[in-house]
């Protein structure tokens, strides 16, 4: 039998796990203007692992009350074209934007949604830069629950049309995902509901473990090396999470080698890494599921990478946008650009690792989210025609 309760990844001090209890209540208390969130909580496992698992089974959150939407178990293979083309026999894509809302991020609205049901709460209230949002609004819908979404109104058009189709009452804010953040805290202080906010919810960093059980079920050990494009860095702690918890639990050795990948222009937590401090600069990048000023869960990211010797890579736009392009006519994977970013850092690490290294790229999000990023670098056709001879073929 496994027990879970909340710890408070500065202070350590432990806490159960109920509804309203978001950051540890000392150490938030101490949190500055642009600065990330303080007194984060983990959820800390204690007992055995079963004999046999899936990935659910590990979460604070009975499986009776997950909704029935199927979520996780995302394919784990091994593209040849890609392996060809990087000279690596070992690389490995983690394809998350297959998932039913198409990110990632339906892990998290996953273990929200079961953590609602078991509680009796009828409503849950985001924020989101648009992925999480449509993601709680699909896990949302399958599992009975209203949605309360706040976007900025900079949010890619397609998100929010999910989201609305999944029936979320959404809300626009003027300014930015910050703002959006600070609205939906309001909403949920003063009219009640589940607040999802992506790590001030301490069950949207525990949800994102799943993807480290399954890749190391899927790939029967642990990889040598997992490459996670980070904005918050919530998906790179859960990772973390995952994996963490495998190695208390007596069935790994060891924790992977995790790269968090950056955009240039949002790349806070690759500069906290080297500096030890988080200062405000303006996020500017194509990649907008990462594009973030402040990182809400910097302190523990940077807690993790230094504790388990992870490393941060920073890639342009252009690197991006190219990585996208490669993915997509390579493997035949279209990923959305703040997915294809885990690729592009790989790209700009290869040369430097043994080509027997075991890597995985998680792919976070699919490339229908934003097609207007996506036709950045292609050739879209200018002139229809209405005969072939128009076409220049040399056949
Ligand atoms: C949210 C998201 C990320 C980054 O996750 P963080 O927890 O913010 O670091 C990366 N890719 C996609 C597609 C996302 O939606």
């Amino acid at each position: 039998m496994l027990s879970f309760d909340y710890l408070c990844s500065e202070c350590g001090q432990d806490f159960d796990i109920v509804p309203g209890l978001m950051l540890c209540p000392q150490c938030s208390s101490v949190k500055k203007a642009d600065e990330p969130l303080r007194g984060v909580l983990e959820v800390r496992l204690q007992g055995k692992a079963p004999s046999s698992f899936g990935s659910l089974d590990l979460l604070p959150v009975e499986r009776e009350h997950f909704p029935d939407l199927p979520v996780g178990n995302t394919p784990l293979w091994k593209s040849s074209r890609l392996c060809e083309a990087s000279g690596f026999r070992s690389l490995y894509l983690k394809d998350d934007g297959l998932n039913p809302t198409g990110s990632f991020k339906d892990r998290a609205s996953m273990l929200v949604a079961a953590f609602a049901r078991k509680h009796g709460i009828q409503e849950v209230v985001v924020a989101s830069t648009g992925n999480a949002g449509s993601s709680m609004s699909g896990v949302g819908a399958a599992a009975g629950l209203k949605v309360k979404l706040f976007l900025p109104q900079t949010a890619p058009p397609a998100k929010m049309i999910q989201a609305l189709q999944y029936g979320a009452d959404v809300i626009m804010a003027e300014k930015n995902y910050d703002q959006a953040f600070a609205l939906s805290l309001e909403y949920s202080d003063r009219y009640g509901g589940l607040n999802r906010n992506t790590a001030y919810n301490p069950l949207t960093i525990e949800g994102k473990k799943t993807v480290s059980i399954e890749m190391w079920q899927q790939l029967g050990s642990c990889p040598d090396r997992v490459y996670v494009s980070v904005g918050d860095g919530v998906i790179l702690s859960g990772v973390y999470k995952g994996f963490r918890d495998l190695h208390q639990l007596g069935l790994i050795d060891k924790v992977p080698v995790i790269v968090g990948v950056q955009a240039e222009g949002s790349d806070a937590i690759t500069r906290a890494l080297e500096t030890g401090q988080f200062d405000v600069k303006a996020s500017k990048t194509i990649a907008d599921s990462i594009s973030v000023d402040v990182p809400s869960n910097g302190y523990l990211a940077v807690k993790n990478l230094k504790t388990y010797q992870g490393c941060c890579v920073t890639v342009s736009d252009d690197e991006i946008l190219k990585a996208q392009h490669e993915l997509s006519s390579t493997a035949g994977v279209f990923a959305e650009p703040a997915s294809a970013t885990a690729y592009a850092g790989f790209l700009k690490e290869k040369s430097s690792l043994d080509p027997k290294t075991v890597c995985v790229l998680l792919l976070t999000g699919n490339g229908l989210k934003d097609v207007k990023a996506a036709s950045n670098i292609i050739n879209i056709p200018k002139h229809p025609i209405n005969s072939l001879d128009e076409l220049n073929l040399n056949h």
